[in-house]
């Protein structure tokens, strides 16, 4: 006698032959391995979708067998939000980019990671506003929200949005935008994947031949000054110029204090604006660059290590001052092994005017994102989890100005009751609208939405 799986397995090999996979496949290997990886989570198959319809067929018959689903998008979701016990929908097969005729927008199919989008628009000297990092799924980061270098001029990745097409819990495939499906529109910039699968959203594009920034290393000892300064420089500067403070381990274990400044203004303009940074302590590396926007992605890309273990913790800071930087910098004097890091993103200027009901984003002033990020090999000594998970979750409660709530798009698992703070006098609306396009909660294995009120 079959289980209700085997028979929704049996179901999806026959009506989309060649795109499951099951354990054992390589392509089940690949789609299943993503950032952080997963111990205890064990899917039954994968889909590999190459479509919408294909997305339907697998949402209709994971339903029609109770069978659980998530998605997986560019497999960047610290807590493994793209695997479940049940049957994964791969969108690795909805890559493709396109820029309009006009050069206004792309189109960006529902699994592309940011180096999808830059390799079409670097060399058209264009950007679609990302995160910081080029191995990110451009829809994942931008369904909660999206902080990146270009967020004081043009704000978060979801305030770029003009459309999305979606594949609903009940399968239909709908396009949602400001005149279409507007409530289903204002809830996917925001509420994460919590209301479906986007197969491709339209984003606004921005001229952007050339942006100035640099990786700039200076000791551990000199964090407090060398940040404090940072801080102080990034304040008086227009809203053009960003900057990422980290707190890191260099390879050898050494703990470092790297800034990374970004000027997104007339570049004529960068290397002045970017030369005080240079002069914020003791430069032990790093250099102030012309770069495009794709290379300055991939800045990131030799710290970013796949396939460990990994845990999160978060916070918003009304701002990163002295009190927070003395916190971030006594965490990190505290860091229990070398895969702890202590990481902010800024959020200010266009991010910050735009108003707080025009999205499902909860909270739209100034602010600092802080990520506390504990990354560890995956071994058999059992104190590894715990251990790395006290210190994110000690590190942030040692912020005493830190907002109620936090960047939904990485909260834990089941931390609805910080989302309810994160998402304000949004969450209302948004519970409204979960119980209208996905009442059944198939899209469970989403980031977290407020308690039900
Ligand atoms: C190294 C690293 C750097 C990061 N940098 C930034 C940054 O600079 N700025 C920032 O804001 N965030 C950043 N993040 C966080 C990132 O935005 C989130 O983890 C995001 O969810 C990743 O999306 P993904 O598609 O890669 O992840 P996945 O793990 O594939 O997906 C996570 C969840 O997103 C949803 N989802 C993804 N794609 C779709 C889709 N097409 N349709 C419906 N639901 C979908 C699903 O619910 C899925 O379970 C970073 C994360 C990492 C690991």
């Amino acid at each position: 006698m079959l289980t209700s799986i085997e028979r929704g397995l049996a179901d999806l090999k026959q009506k989309l032959p060649g795109l499951v996979s099951t354990l054992g496949d390589a392509g089940y290997a690949s789609a299943t391995g993503i950032w952080a990886k997963q111990v205890d989570i064990a899917p039954r198959a994968v889909v590999h979708c190459k479509n919408a319809l294909d997305v339907q067929a697998a949402i209709r018959i994971a339903r029609e067998h109770d069978v659980l689903v998530s998605v997986r998008g560019g497999g960047h979701d610290w807590a493994g939000r793209a695997l479940c016990d049940g049957i994964v929908i791969d969108l690795g097969g909805l890559r493709s980019v396109a820029v309009d005729a006009d050069h206004r927008s792309a189109t960006i199919g529902g699994g592309a990671r940011a180096a999808d989008v830059t390799s079409v628009t670097d060399p058209l000297g264009l950007a679609v506003v990302a995160g910081s990092a080029s191995s990110v799924g451009m829809t994942g980061l931008t369904l909660g929200g999206g902080y990146g270098p270009l967020i004081g001029r043009f704000g978060l990745a979801l305030d770029n949005v003009i459309a999305a097409e979606i594949v609903l819990a009940d399968g239909n495939i709908v396009s949602a935008e400001a005149s279409r499906h507007a409530d289903l529109f204002w809830s996917l910039r925001g509420g994460g994947g919590n209301f479906g699968v986007v197969t491709s959203m339209r984003h606004r594009v921005h001229a952007m031949p050339s942006v100035h920034s640099g990786m700039l290393v200076y000791p551990f000892s000199e964090a407090t000054s060398v940040l404090e300064r940072c801080v102080q420089i990034e304040a008086e500067a227009p809203e053009a110029l960003t900057v990422q403070h980290l707190l890191l381990a260099d390879p050898n274990g050494t703990v470092m204090t790297m800034v990374v400044p970004t000027w997104c203004g007339n570049p004529d303009e960068g290397e002045a604006r970017l030369e005080p940074f240079l002069r914020l302590g003791t430069l032990l590396a790093g250099q102030i660059e012309r770069r495009s926007y794709g290379a300055l992605l991939s800045m990131f890309d030799a710290f970013i290590a796949d396939g460990l273990r990994a845990v999160m913790d978060t916070c918003w800071l009304p701002a990163f001052d002295r009190s927070s930087v003395e916190a971030a910098v006594n965490g990190m004097t505290n860091a229990v092994s070398p895969g702890c890091a202590i990481i902010t993103h800024g959020f200010r200027g266009a991010a910050s005017r735009v108003p707080e009901d025009a999205t499902a984003f909860g909270l739209r002033r100034d602010h600092t994102l802080v990520e506390m990020l504990a990354t560890f090999p995956d071994r058999s000594d059992p104190t590894d989890h715990p251990r790395h998970q006290k210190w994110v979750r000690a590190t942030r409660e040692a912020f005493d100005t830190a907002l109620p709530g936090g960047y939904p798009n990485l909260l834990g698992r089941d931390d609805h009751d910080r989302a309810s703070h994160s998402y304000g006098h949004n969450a209302r609306k948004l519970l409204e609208v979960k119980r209208r396009y996905d009442p059944e909660n198939v899209f469970h294995s989403a980031i977290p939405l407020p308690h039900a009120t």
